[in-house]
């Protein structure tokens, strides 16, 4: 049984792209209007000789706050069936309700669990990550998913020692 690391993550964070670029095929629909991917979507990816499933999961944006919770939250069903969580937070956006919501769910669960600052392309990475502290879980890895920066960092750190 290979493990299973589930990309988590209110919408629009870059868990499709990110998905993309583990698992190197354009099989999750990567949107401009964010949340069009709404169902887990399941990927094979290998690194450094770790083979390990991807989830990616999707939700719905919707324009009230509310809404945009409840379909995040959608997003931690792949939780319970994950080894590791990849919890995805936005830099450029900052820290919004939903991933207070998702990483309070987050806190409540037994999994090993990497909060990961999406987007630092072209940014300070420390100054945009540091308010993402607060959401107590740990340190911020830092990536850009769309251009790969950080990736392999933080997969040396979640993939060991599943
Ligand atoms: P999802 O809703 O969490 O699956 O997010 P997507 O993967 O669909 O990405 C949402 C938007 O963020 C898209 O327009 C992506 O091109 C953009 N995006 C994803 N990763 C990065 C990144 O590393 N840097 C930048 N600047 N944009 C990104
Ligand atoms: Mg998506």
């Amino acid at each position: 049984m290979l493990p299973v690391v589930a990309l988590v993550g209110r919408p629009n964070v870059g868990k499709s792209t990110l998905f993309n670029r583990l698992t190197k095929t354009r099989d999750a629909l990567v949107a401009d209007f964010p949340g069009l991917t709404r169902d887990r979507r399941y990927g094979q990816a290998s690194y450094n000789e770790n083979n390990f499933i991807v989830v990616d999961t999707g939700g719905i944006d919707g324009t009230e706050e509310g809404i945009e919770i409840e379909m995040a939250e959608q997003s931690l069903l792949a939780i319970d069936e994950a080894d590791v969580v990849l919890f995805l937070v936005d830099a450029r956006a900052g820290l919004t309700v939903a991933d207070e919501a998702i990483a309070d769910h987050l806190r409540k669960k037994d999994k090993p669990t990497f909060l990961v600052a999406n987007k630092v392309d072209g940014i300070d990475g420390d100054s945009f990550s540091a308010e993402f502290y607060s959401l107590a879980l740990g340190e911020v890895h830092q990536i850009a998913a769309a251009h790969g920066r950080g990736v392999a960092a933080l997969l040396d750190r979640a993939l060991v020692p599943v």
